[in-house]
């Protein structure tokens, strides 16, 4: 979940005014085509309409790009007649030497806009590749790429990998950062970070360490902590696969890649969240990784209120902030009675941090059980929260651990007006 509404600003409105930043990161405007006919070798074909490779010479490629590290083997590899692709390539074999990684052939092709095919030639075309792709040792992501390819006497080549859709094309999704720069990948305990060359991992790894310490207490997870650490915000954006401008506030995001949750961090955005309150954000976003919360499943006043549960058990500080914030709150707009609704938690919500607040103490008050302290064993926010992931109805959860939804709603109004006084 990409939480915008977790800066002190007033992400709605300022967005607004970035939406007509986009970042011009190269890419190609046109349709994805259907193959139709397979055919033996990549023939010279109609600009507009390239003919779909021998699969037999794309899966031969795509093998040998997964596996191939060393130089000269590399170089086989590659067609460098954009000079600037010859520079990516290099870069690009170094990222992929640190990963697990599968290349299969996705069905569509694109064609080069007359720009790029007068540099590459009338035979090159844009193939749609399924990556599932892990840093040794953590849980795989599956991304779309699209690889720009030449057929020669010895087979296809790589040629570019920046002809795929914009990422304001309906074809556009989430790229992976070792698809868009030169990383570094780093492994701390149960934390892996690909971190751009510009970023500095040590800035945030001790958070992220951290971060993911705080959930193993509550979430029960074997799966290492995954972080991607872009070099700018435009590059933050497209690893989410989101509307460029759309997400420049966003400080961090938890994120689904396939089946893998990842977190990404937004390096331009460290201003809006400092010191305690950025730890806070990074362990609530490690919960929603931990615990597969990104998909939405149940009501959010549950997801984002346990995720806050966890990050604020070790921020007593910034705890007691955010009740003072929420009694403010209340004394002005009246005591809540009813469960907070996903609309109140919506970004551009003029209450959207009260009503986050006030998720957060509803998941206290939920944990504490019916009779307001902790239920023998304790663990009852993360047994209703872990049921209802796993589709149990929320009253059901509530019931088997002797709530109802009534009797939650005025325990927590119960809680806010003593949190009133
Ligand atoms: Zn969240």
């Amino acid at each position: 979940m990409a939480d915008p509404l977790r800066s002190r600003s007033t992400p709605g409105r300022v967005l607004v005014a970035l939406l007509g930043v986009v970042a011009l990161m190269g890419c190609a405007p046109g349709p994805a085509t259907p193959p139709t006919l397979p055919s033996a070798t990549a023939g010279p074909g109609v600009p507009s309409s390239p003919s779909p490779p021998n699969h037999a010479d794309l899966t031969r490629l795509l093998d040998r790009l997964a596996a191939t590290d060393d130089e000269p083997g590399w170089r086989a590899l590659i067609d460098s007649v954009d000079p600037h692709f010859a520079t990516t390539s290099l870069w690009l074999r170094d990222n992929l030497a640190g990963l697990d990684l599968r290349l299969e052939p996705g069905s569509r092709i694109r064609a080069l806009t007359a720009q790029r095919q007068e540099l590459l030639g009338t035979e090159a075309f844009v193939q749609e590749v399924r990556a599932r792709w892990s840093v040794p040792g953590t849980a795989p992501a599956e991304h779309t790429l699209w690889l720009t390819l030449t057929p020669g006497a010895r087979g296809l080549r790589l040629a570019g990998i920046t002809d795929g859709p914009c990422p304001t094309d309906a074809g556009s999704g989430p790229l992976p950062i070792w698809w868009l720069e030169s990383v570094r990948i780093i492994r701390q305990g149960e934390v892996a970070v690909l971190a751009a060359r510009s970023q500095d991992p040590d800035a945030w790894l001790p958070g992220l360490v951290q971060a993911r310490e705080a959930v193993a207490r509550r979430v029960p997870t074997t799966e290492p902590l995954v972080a991607q650490l872009p070099s700018t915000a435009g590059g933050f954006e497209r690893v989410l696969g989101v509307r460029q401008g759309s997400h420049r506030l966003v400080a961090a995001a938890a994120w689904p890649f396939g089946d893998a949750a990842q977190l990404v961090v937004n390096p331009e955005a460290g201003g809006a969240t400092q010191g305690e309150a950025r730890q806070v954000l990074l362990t609530h976003e490690a919960v929603h990784v931990a615990a597969g919360s990104v998909r939405g499943q149940g009501p959010l006043w549950l997801t984002e209120g346990y995720a806050d549960l966890v990050a604020l058990a070790d921020h007593p500080a910034v705890a007691a902030a955010h009740e003072a914030n929420l009694a403010d709150d209340q004394r002005r707009h009246g005591i809540a009675d009813a469960l907070v609704t996903n609309a109140e938690l919506r970004p551009d919500n003029a209450r959207v941090h009260a009503h986050y607040q006030r998720a957060w103490i509803t998941v206290r008050v939920l944990d504490h059980g019916p009779d307001s302290r902790p239920a023998p064993g304790g663990g009852v926010a993360d047994r209703v929260h872990a049921a209802v992931l796993t589709g149990t109805p929320l009253d059901d959860a509530l019931a088997a651990e002797g709530w109802s939804t009534g009797t939650l709603t005025e325990a927590v109004s119960a809680e806010l007006r003593r949190l009133v006084g």
